[in-house]
């Protein structure tokens, strides 16, 4: 087979035969996973120690994020627990650079921390307004511009940014968390754009309805369950384990092609709406 068809010249000699399972695998790499003390956060962090990565998770509770890290040592990688809060820039700024001092470098970073309030929107104050979006929106994309400081030395990397449903569809009473999932959406397609010559790939995950906490209230709603299960056709709601593939995924060299993308992981819910 000629070069042209090969992609050696591009990929080099290992990357033509690559596929299986050596894709896949994050051994050898360093993740940050802000959200890391519950919920999705956890689920993807335990997710990437599995697939190899040693792993910082960060948010603002100590306790919560050292029993993290700690069934992250049990899996045989390094972990550190980042306290920081990523509303404020300054927090923000500070999950990468505790990782780093910790774990050495960073070639993952997963956006996952993330706050809802649902209000109807003639009553949204500008507390609640900044509120969501603080922690949504601009903290995400200031751990993403701290991140890609560091992967740009590194020669790489790979962020992957948590949207929502709400990115895709108007459902009342959440403006602000739509607007935030929306603009996540919006900064990192330009993200991906903007550093994809620097060998970093921006790319999000878009969760359907989870049981984490954020949750709890509408699962405990039986007329909402019911409804949700008929509206899903997966059948059923997802559980954090549901997003290791994703993660993992675009995580690693599996998706060493893959940037500016928004992965729906909904069984289905987005696809199934009518237009
Ligand atoms: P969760 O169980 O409520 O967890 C939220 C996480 O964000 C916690 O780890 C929390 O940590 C952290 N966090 C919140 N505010 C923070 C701040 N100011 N600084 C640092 N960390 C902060 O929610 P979840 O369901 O796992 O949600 C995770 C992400 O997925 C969010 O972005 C959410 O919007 C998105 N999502 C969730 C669903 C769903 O169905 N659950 C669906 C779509 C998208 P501490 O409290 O320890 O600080």
């Amino acid at each position: 087979m000629g070069a042209y068809w090969s992609g050696e010249e591009a990929l080099g000699k290992g990357g033509r035969n690559s596929a299986g399972e050596a894709m896949f695998s994050l051994a050898g790499k360093v993740a940050l996973v802000t959200g890391g003390s519950r919920g999705l956060g956890r689920g993807i962090a335990l997710a990437l120690a599995r697939a190899g990565a040693d792993v910082a998770v960060a948010s603002r509770n100590r306790a919560a994020l050292e029993e993290v890290a700690g069934e992250i040592r049990e899996l045989g990688r390094r972990s550190v627990a980042v306290v920081a809060d990523v509303s404020r820039v300054d927090g923000a700024k500070r999950m990468v650079k505790e990782t780093t001092s910790a774990l050495g470098k960073l070639d993952i970073v997963v956006n996952a921390a993330g706050v809802n309030q649902r209000c109807p929107s003639l009553e949204v104050t500008e507390e609640l307004w900044d509120f969501i979006l603080d922690t949504n929106l601009k903290g995400t994309f200031f751990v993403c511009q701290a991140a890609a400081a560091v992967m740009r030395e590194e020669g790489g990397g790979s962020i992957i940014n948590i949207a929502s449903l709400l990115s895709g569809v108007g459902i009342p009473t959440l403006a602000p968390y739509a607007a935030s999932k929306a603009g996540v959406v919006g900064l990192t397609r330009v993200l991906a754009a903007e550093w994809g010559p620097l060998g970093i790939r921006v790319n999000c995950i878009a969760p359907g309805y989870f049981r984490t906490d954020m949750t709890k209230g509408l699962f405990s709603d039986p007329d909402w369950y019911a409804r949700l299960k008929r509206q899903v056709p997966l059948g059923r709601e997802g559980y954090p384990e549901d997003l290791a593939g994703a993660a993992v995924f675009l995580a690693s060299d599996a998706s060493r092609y893959v940037t500016g993308q928004v992965i729906y992981v909904d069984g289905g819910f987005i696809a199934s709406r009518e237009k």
